[in-house]
């Protein structure tokens, strides 16, 4: 689908002009990282890295993204409270994958030993591309869904301003008009501040978990900022930032982590949403019949769910992951290998693919990994900027994510939202890789 900027994307001067234009505007709205080299220094900063123009998206699978969110709240809030489904469906990962054993061992403990939690706080984000299948119509499908951590939630919110500007500068102010306002910060604090007040103690505070060295520093003071600032010590609300990487933990950390778990804190995430959120659970999610057996009653949910899924295939031993596995290794353009990790950067993808599949076919080190379709969007042209980078046309794809937020008192929902939405952009060359990792760069949605 053609932009209606499309006449200006090959006017250099035009282009050039815009580009600082756009700088400008980034940093005078705050779309801003501490400096890699320097991410501690506290006072040097640059801008995210960001697209010169916003992309298009088509009106109905933005949609289509936004109605589905509800329903991926409940999904993730009964998988989380369901012990057979995480132990059945996580039991030949955790034999070979440490880190999913570990916090799957945290889960089993808190749960025998009773639940001191009552109030629950989901923070997702699921994210989308959009797939042109053979006959070239954009179909939205799902990539994954981000239940811990899930950032930009906050910086996203200045995109929109960012590009309003660049359309004008470049004579597209009826363009610049129809850019949504979006705001996912504020509906996660308002959850956050919902989950604190259900907690019911008046002097308790929330606490953010960030990393030592944390360049995305701004993205979290935005969700900061929209609570307000108490005092004491008690904690009310635990809202990791961090957590979900393996290097995130040495035993004094696992220990500060089954301590929280063990808390009447309102986690957000606990350990079992976080489980829920793996790559192996998004895989057992597409088996028939699973969707209808977690949210039973809820037959439109589970069609809108289904809808957005791609391709899954599980590489548990025995037959069909033999069958799956040899046909990855004879066409890995089909698909993608993903280990159990999360933060960009981790999956496989064609020759590679094809290699660490051919090695472990045979070992059960198969089953840390889930095979997915590989999803193929239409590239669009448009220049991404980034600090210190010459200004260059490359052709680009977007993955969309929507904000989710939730509370659960005991059995009830008390809250249930989309909460905004985040479209991140990258060059076709990589397959892989988010904004936090260098490859993707923030993006606003244009609505066609
Ligand atoms: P992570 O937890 O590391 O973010 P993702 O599943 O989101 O893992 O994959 C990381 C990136 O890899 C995505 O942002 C997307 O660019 C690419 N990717 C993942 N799955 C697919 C897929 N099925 N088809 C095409 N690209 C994919
Ligand atoms: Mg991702």
């Amino acid at each position: 689908m053609a932009a209606p900027w499309e006449d200006v994307l090959r006017d250099q001067p035009a282009i050039r002009e815009a580009a600082s234009v756009a700088v400008d505007a980034a940093l005078l709205q705050g779309m801003l990282m501490r400096t890699e080299g320097e991410p501690n220094a506290s006072d040097v900063v640059n801008y995210a890295p960001f697209t010169l123009l916003p992309s298009v998206v088509p009106s109905a699978l933005f949609e289509q993204a936004y109605a589905v969110q509800q329903d991926f709240n409940l999904l993730v809030d009964a998988i989380s409270q369901n012990k057979e489904f995480l132990e059945h469906t996580l039991a030949s990962t955790i034999k070979v994958d440490d880190f999913t054993a570990q916090l799957f061992r945290i889960h089993v403990q808190v749960l025998e030993e009773g639940l001191a939690q009552s109030v629950f706080l989901g923070i997702n984000r699921s994210d989308y591309m959009f797939d042109c299948g053979v006959d070239g119509t954009p179909a939205l499908k799902q990539i994954e869904i981000n239940t811990i951590a899930a950032s930009f939630g906050g910086l996203t919110s200045r995109t929109a301003a960012v590009h309003g500007q660049v359309l004008k500068v470049l004579g597209k102010a009826k363009e610049a008009s129809h850019l949504l306002p979006n705001n996912p910060s504020k509906g996660l604090a308002l959850g956050i501040a919902k989950a604190w007040e259900l907690y019911g103690s008046e002097s308790a505070v929330v606490m953010f978990l960030v990393e030592e060295i944390q360049r995305n520093i701004f993205d979290q003071r935005c969700v900061e900022n929209e609570l307000w600032n108490r005092d004491g010590q008690e904690v009310a609300v635990v809202y990791y930032r961090e957590g979900y990487v393996p290097k995130n933990y040495d035993q004094q950390n696992w220990e500060a982590r089954l301590l929280l778990e063990r808390s009447r804190a309102v986690k957000c995430p606990d350990i079992a949403t976080q489980l829920a959120g793996t790559k192996k659970v998004q895989q057992e999610l597409s088996r028939p019949g699973m969707l209808e057996r977690l949210l039973p009653g809820r037959a439109e949910a589970v069609a809108r769910i289904r809808a957005t899924f791609a391709g899954l295939y599980s590489l548990d031993m025995g037959e069909e992951g033999d069958k799956i596995a040899a046909t990855a290794i004879a066409d890995p353009d089909r698909f993608v290998l993903k280990p159990q990790r999360e933060g960009g950067g981790n999956n496989l993808y064609g020759e590679e693919l094809r290699q660490v599949l051919e090695k472990i076919r045979d070992s059960p080190e198969r089953t840390s990994y889930i095979l997915m379709d590989k999803i193929k969007p239409q590239p669009a042209r448009n220049y991404l900027l980034r600090a210190h980078s010459p200004l260059q046309v490359s052709d680009c794809i977007s993955e969309l994510g929507i904000f989710g937020v939730y509370v659960r008192q005991g059995k009830e929902m008390v809250m249930n939202k989309a909460a905004g939405h985040l479209l991140r952009t990258k060059a076709i060359e990589h397959a892989d890789g988010g904004v936090a990792a260098g490859v993707a760069v923030l993006d606003t949605p244009y609505l066609v």
